[in-house]
């Protein structure tokens, strides 16, 4: 059956949904371990509690057209963020924390909306904080009729033995590769060693799902989808990210090399960010991309 979590009975996905709600009470969901108990809504650097928070929810015909096709892809935009990126678009939601606390039927509500609106995907933006609220829900919107595919859409600071409980929930990682500089990676994005994480959970990702699959219409069914957000002045260390995916993934890896940076929030403060790339800058990260036999 697809998609997979429809192959999962109810036990072995309460069981799931069980291990994962174990983990916040001790919280080490992602690789920062703030070891708070978030079920009694102590809160860690995420500031997250026990109920799920969401900014907004929408068909989006912005994404990658692999998931938008006609319909869009059913995106619900998940408040705050483990990673604190000076740049992020989505500031307002990540960083300032602005959403709504909701109950887990109502985010299975969300969920069955989406797909009554006739979207191709549930896209869960920035799950990675949240992700035993997402499942838990999801055991809920299963009994509604949820017949969609999940796309983990995460910036790739995730927990291995969390996306390990993922095996068979979600169909379609979409992580951003972001930097292969640990210490560029602690300097705008707080996020320490974020190359060996990010490394680690690609790994794991592409050994659940594979490279990406499409149907007869190209619209995206499973697999791991990769995007790369190249900044400027080469801050992103693009082609060692390439030669890891190309040597350690897959060199059938579906990959997004992204050219819309934008000094957003606090880039103005940082003279190397301040500014929109160059085309020079685009293509010579494209050119070192199909080096590694990169589809794009
Ligand atoms: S999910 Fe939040 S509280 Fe838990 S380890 Fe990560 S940042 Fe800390």
């Amino acid at each position: 059956m697809y998609p997979s979590y429809l192959n999962l009975s109810k036990g072995e996905l309460n069981k799931k949904i069980e291990k994962l709600f174990k983990i916040l009470e001790n919280c080490q969901i992602c690789p920062r371990k703030c070891h708070v108990n978030r079920l009694k809504r102590e809160r860690g650097y995420c500031k997250l509690g026990d109920l799920p928070i969401v900014s907004a929810f929408h068909p989006h015909f912005g994404e990658e057209s692999v998931l938008v096709d006609r319909h869009g892809s059913g995106t619900i935009f998940f408040t705050s963020c483990n990673l604190s990126c000076v740049y992020c678009q989505n500031y307002d939601i990540s960083q300032l924390r602005i959403g709504e606390e909701i109950s887990f039927e109502r985010l299975a509500e969300i969920m069955i909306g989406l797909q009554n609106q006739g979207c191709h995907n549930i896209n869960l933006v920035t799950p990675t904080s949240q992700i035993p609220q997402i499942v838990k829900a999801l055991s809920l919107a299963i009994e509604k009729g949820l017949k969609l595919p999940l796309v983990y859409n995460t910036n790739a600071y995730d927990s291995v033995e969390v996306l390990k409980l993922l095996d068979d929930v979600i169909d379609i990682y979409m992580p951003d590769a972001k930097y292969s500089d640990n210490k560029i990676a602690l300097k705008y994005s707080n996020a320490k060693g974020y190359f060996e994480i990010m490394k680690k959970a690609l790994k794991e990702m592409h050994r659940q799902v594979g490279d990406l699959r499409f149907d007869e219409n190209g619209i995206a069914l499973r697999g791991l989808l990769v995007r790369h957000l190249v900044l400027p002045n080469n801050l992103t260390g693009s082609e060692k990210i390439f030669e890891f995916i190309a040597k350690e993934i897959s060199r059938d890896t579906f990959l997004n090399v992204m050219n819309q940076y934008y000094p957003h929030y606090q880039a103005f403060k940082y003279p190397e960010l301040s500014r929109r790339i160059t085309d020079k800058e685009y293509q010579a990260v494209l050119k070192s991309a199909k080096k590694y036999g990169r589809k794009i």
